[in-house]
């Protein structure tokens, strides 16, 4: 027996599932869309924890996914907030370089940028620097003048209100708990009833490996959680940052290190950090969760990752224990800031994919099986992304699963 009939249902009410519940509806407005999101209202985790960066797309590999989405996204999402008055800034970004060793990173970075189609990047120096940034230090830095934020909780319920005026069902406070797979049909079992649907689309971010197990696939990968924690500066220091201030990243890994946001509402966050978590959805240092304890820590490839990488794992907790070791980090940008100068704020769990190798995926990862499509790596820039991700979802669902072609 089932509740109700539908053509498409999306699991996960995050900026993902629900961009792609959006571009379906306006799409297909007739064909039958339901989200199911466990929560009460949508974007309760990763979108609506997060640093609200419209990021321009320097940082990735030229031709991968994330550069692709994220350079046409960004400009897409700046358009959406203008036309739905959804609070935003295109502020810019200084991403420095401190030291001599870095300046060979910074300069490739600028040319990995201007190979991905972003535009204006220029080298500037320590001294124009501090006319943009004037407590920032550094030797150099890459000036990203399309960088901006905004709100992607505000943004999300947007998606929402957009695809239930197209006639998409949007229900909350309806986890999935268990799905089955019929010749003909898909059966997705919530709290609040089951549902048939002929496609099924997982964008259940931090579970979304779970789903695809649920749903009788193997993802080959574990959701790995990495918390980032923040600090606000205290108001009378906010001044110490103008808009956005980011060190020059590790290459070894997806995070972007700990930097400075002036975020849409003019509070300052120092951080995120990037420490394992103990629960997916753990955004406290003592949340724990045996069975996500039990999931990653009998997962080969996470102790793969945790001899490759115990060094910076080890320098993230102390990061996390110590105020003192986080603004030691802080004050490579700018010097003058002090323990006095931050309150703790904030914290947000990523949604990391880590195969059995011990690789932390780097691009987007989707992956089509039969009648469902599974998203199972959409860490940042998915938020920025969002609209040129839920187009290609829906581009190739159509595609591989005949999705609107009935
Ligand atoms: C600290 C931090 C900073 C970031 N900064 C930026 C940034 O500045 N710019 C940027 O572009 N990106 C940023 N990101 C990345 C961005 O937030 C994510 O890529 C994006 O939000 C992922 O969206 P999602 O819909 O996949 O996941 P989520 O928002 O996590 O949504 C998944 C949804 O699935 C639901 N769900 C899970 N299991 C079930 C179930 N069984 N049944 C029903 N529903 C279920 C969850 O409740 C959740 O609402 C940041 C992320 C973090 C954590």
């Amino acid at each position: 027996m089932v509740d109700a009939r539908y053509n498409v249902v999306v699991i996960g009410g995050g900026i993902v599932g629900l961009a792609v519940a959006r571009e379906i509806t306006k799409r297909f407005p007739a064909l039958r869309l339901l989200l199911v999101e466990k929560e009460d209202r949508v974007a309760r985790h990763q979108s609506g924890h997060n640093s609200g960066v419209i990021h321009s797309g320097v940082y990735y590999k030229p031709g991968s996914l994330k550069a692709r989405l994220c350079v046409a996204g960004a400009a897409d999402m700046v358009a959406f907030c203008r036309e739905h008055e959804i609070p935003h800034k295109v502020c810019g970004k200084v991403i420095v370089a401190t030291n001599q060793q870095e300046l060979p990173r910074l300069e490739e970075l600028g040319r990995r940028g201007e190979a991905n189609g972003v535009g204006g990047l220029r080298l500037i120096g320590g001294e124009e620097l501090r006319e943009i940034e004037p407590h920032a230090s550094g030797l150099r830095a890459l000036l990203v003048p399309s960088t901006g934020v905004t709100d992607y909780g505000l943004v999300s319920e947007k998606y929402a209100q957009l695809a239930a005026a197209q006639g998409g069902t949007i229900m909350t406070s309806a986890e999935v708990t268990r799905i089955h797979r019929r010749p003909d049909e898909i059966i997705v079992e919530t709290r609040r009833g089951a549902f048939s649907t002929n496609y099924l689309i997982n964008c259940a971010g931090l579970y979304s490996d779970r789903i695809c197990r649920m749903a009788g696939d193997e993802p080959q990968v574990v959701i790995v959680p990495f918390r980032g924690e923040y600090y606000h500066l205290v108001p009378a220091r906010a001044s110490l940052v103008r808009a956005l201030i980011y060190p020059l990243p590790d290459p070894r890994f997806p995070f972007l290190g700990v930097h400075f946001t002036r975020r849409v509402n003019e509070k300052v966050d120092a951080g995120p950090n990037a420490v394992l978590a103990l629960h997916r959805e753990g955004y406290r240092k003592a949340d724990i969760s045996l069975q996500d304890v039990v999931s990653t820590g009998t997962f080969p490839g996470f102790w793969r990752m945790a001899v490759k990488h115990w060094q910076s794992g080890w320098s993230e907790l102390r990061r996390s224990l110590s105020k003192a070791a986080f603004v030691k980090s802080l004050q490579r940008l700018i010097p003058e800031i002090r323990e006095r100068d931050l309150t703790p704020g904030d914290s947000g769990v990523r949604a990391q994919a880590v195969n059995s190798e011990g690789v932390l995926l780097d691009d987007f990862q989707f992956v089509c099986s039969g009648k469902m499509f599974h998203v199972l790596n959409v860490p940042s820039p998915a938020a920025t992304a969002s609209l040129t991700i839920g187009q290609t979802i829906t581009q190739t669902a159509m595609k591989d699963l005949g999705l609107g072609g009935g």
